[in-house]
């Protein structure tokens, strides 16, 4: 969700211009526990991904895993971590600018007082001090290797269900075999005319129990089959009319008749432009000092991105690394201010006036 207000319940978006005293690039588990720090120290945060949903690895890789070493939880699912991560993190009503990619950096002001100007491609968010917890990078949905997929991207194929509406009354095929593809063949039935899913093994990676409901609808599910060519895109507006499925095992060849491909088959990764920043970044990984600082002031890193002797790429230490960031990053938007933030245990007055849920 962006707010091309800018306000800072909406997020950024074009033209958002509004100063906010930290910008957390990554709204993973780490950007998440960053954002609810930095509501602690009473900074104005935004927090930009570019997912449309906050979460990182823990929603969008492995949501039904079991997680057995992050403190105070003999064992959690990825997927209820991020919840309770979110739920702390909205507590001071952070900003949020979903579905938007950073791109650029403008570094404005000086060393004593940096300030940045953020390019994604949706906009520019300005900042005092800013976070970079992007993991492995952005995430972007793989796309299908055939010629013809980007002419009929969004008329016809589509990589994200943004709106259920776009499915109405269609016969829509679904490709992938993780529980994005089971939990949209099974969310989808209430709009689509017809639902078929392939698969290209014969075993599924979603959740056991949603594979079990699946089975249990009228949903066409066809397992070992790829999509080999679609059909369509001719002039004017008509957009996709078939699509043409190969099985691995026997070499048939079908066609469907189908208005709508929707493609799950997983995500890639790439840190993007951000590697090109004046930043130390060795094998996708920022270095930072002791401070969590990059080589740009006012610049921190924490999570899996960020590098240092001895660095383990753990949602444990990426929460340590998130606070010690925060609390540096307060001293530089206000050097009056304290580094040691006090017992967050002692702090309730001063906690419950930021907290708003
Ligand atoms: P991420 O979770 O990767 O989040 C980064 C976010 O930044 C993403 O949402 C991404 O979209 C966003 N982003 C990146 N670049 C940009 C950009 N340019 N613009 C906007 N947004 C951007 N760790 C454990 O401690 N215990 C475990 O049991 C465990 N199990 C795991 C199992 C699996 C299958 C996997 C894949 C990982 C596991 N991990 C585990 C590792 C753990 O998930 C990571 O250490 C953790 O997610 C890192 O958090 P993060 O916030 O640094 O990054």
């Amino acid at each position: 969700m962006t707010d091309s207000t800018g306000s800072p319940s909406g997020g950024g978006g074009m033209g958002a211009e509004e100063l906010f005293d930290l910008t957390i690039i990554g709204g993973g588990p780490v950007g998440l526990f960053a954002a609810f720090y930095a509501g602690l120290r009473q900074m104005k945060t935004k927090i930009i991904d570019s997912l449309e949903e906050l979460g990182g690895q823990l929603t969008t890789l492995y949501p039904e895993k079991f997680i057995f070493d992050v403190a105070g939880f003999p064992k959690v699912l990825a997927r209820d971590l991020a919840h309770q991560l979110i739920q702390q993190a909205m507590q001071a009503n952070p900003a949020v600018a979903l579905g938007e990619t950073v791109r650029h950096l403008e570094p404005l002001g000086d060393a004593d007082n940096p300030r940045y100007r953020i390019m994604s491609d949706k906009g520019s968010h300005l900042t005092r001090t800013l976070m970079i917890c992007a993991g492995a990078g952005a995430f972007s949905p793989k796309k299908l290797r055939i010629p013809e997929a980007p002419g009929l991207e969004n008329r016809g194929l589509f990589y994200a269900c943004r709106s259920k509406a776009a499915f109405a009354g269609k016969r829509v095929l679904i490709v992938g075999g993780g529980d994005s593809a089971v939990d949209w063949s099974l969310n989808l039935r209430d709009t689509a005319e017809s639902i078929t899913l392939i698969h290209r093994r014969n075993q599924f990676r979603a959740h056991e129990e949603s594979v079990r409901q699946l089975q249990a609808t009228d949903v066409k599910i066809l397992t070992f089959f790829e999509i080999k060519s679609l059909v369509g895109g001719g002039g004017g507006e008509q957009g996709l009319t078939a699509a043409v499925i190969e099985n691995s095992q026997t070499k048939e060849v079908r066609t469907l008749e189908v208005d709508a491909v929707l493609v799950q088959i997983g995500f890639d990764t790439s840190l993007g432009p951000i590697k090109e920043w004046p930043l130390k970044v060795e094998r996708g990984q920022i270095q930072v000092n002791s401070h969590m600082e990059t080589a740009l002031p006012g610049v921190f890193a924490a999570g899996d991105v960020a590098a240092y002797e001895g660095k383990l790429k753990l949602i444990a230490t990426g929460f340590g690394e998130a606070a010690m960031a925060v609390n540096f990053a307060k001293v530089r938007v206000d050097p009056k201010a304290k580094f040691f933030p006090g017992h967050s245990s002692e702090m309730t007055a001063q906690h419950e006036s930021v907290v708003t849920v």
